[in-house]
């Protein structure tokens, strides 16, 4: 995908650099189960992206005017929302946060995936609320300090 992104997509760029308490050149640290943990606790804000798109599904005008006007997220993050099957109309909310490997990963990059959560939601007269929470993965190509993304 190219690589132009609208000012709300701007917050996927990030400067490696905050990361330099966590990568060194021959090592990550794994990302630790333990809500106590300071290391965990800073990592885990660092890769909180913010970022809050509401759109209407099923034309979500907002991405589409946005990728119609260049951006290359708003494009891949609309086309991956169609795939789905959702009433129609239904208010879409979506949040973004990266992924760090898990102690597992063998390339050896601390940040290894973007997730996508994307919340559909449908306010129903004297019912609750239909609500359906989808998350969508984004493998991440780290290139020149710039994180950028591979569909
Ligand atoms: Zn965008």
């Amino acid at each position: 995908m190219g690589d132009t992104l609208c000012e709300e997509c701007s917050v996927l760029s990030f400067d490696d650099e905050i990361f330099k308490d966590f990568v060194g050149e021959d090592y990550i640290i794994p990302l630790r189960q333990g809500p106590d943990d300071e290391v965990n606790k800073r990592l885990n804000e660092l890769l909180k992206l913010d970022y809050t798109r509401s759109d209407t599904f099923p034309d979500l005008p907002g991405l589409a005017a946005s990728a119609e006007a260049g951006c290359a997220f708003c494009e891949v993050l609309r086309e991956e929302t169609l795939r789905y099957t959702l009433p129609e109309p239904s208010n879409i909310t979506y949040r973004l946060r990266y992924l760090w490997s898990p102690p597992c990963a063998s390339d050896g990059v601390g940040l290894y995936m973007l997730l996508a959560e994307l919340t559909a939601k449908v306010d129903r007269e004297g019912s609750d609320p239909y609500v359906r929470l989808i998350s969508i993965a984004f493998s991440i190509e780290s290139a020149q300090g710039t994180g950028r993304i591979r569909e």
